[in-house]
C-alpha cells in the first residue's frame, strides 16, 4: 500500500493532471483502510468546493480557520 505522504501528493496531483489508472486505484485503495487521508480527501474537497462556488470573494475567517484546521490535523 501507498504511504500516507504518497496519498497526500496524489490527491494534490490530482489537481494538476489526471492520475493514472494505477495511481487511482493506489489512492482509491489507501482512503479506503485510511482515516486520515479519507478525511484529508473529504476536507480538500469542500475547500474546492467553497473556493469554485465564490471565486471573486476575499476568503472569510470562517473558511481561513476551517483552512487552518485542516493542515494542522494533517500534521498530526
Ligand atoms: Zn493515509
Amino acid at each position: 500500500m501507498i504511504s500516507c505522504q504518497h496519498a497526500t501528493e496524489l490527491m494534490t496531483t490530482r489537481e494538476l493532471r489526471p492520475l493514472t489508472l494505477f495511481e487511482m486505484i493506489s489512492l482509491r485503495m489507501h482512503t479506503a483502510i485510511c482515516s486520515a487521508c479519507s478525511t484529508f480527501e473529504k476536507q480538500i474537497a469542500s475547500i474546492k468546493s467553497a473556493i469554485m462556488n465564490e471565486p471573486d470573494s476575499v476568503p472569510g475567517s470562517e473558511f481561513i480557520n476551517a483552512l487552518e484546521r485542516a493542515i494542522k490535523e494533517r500534521r498530526l
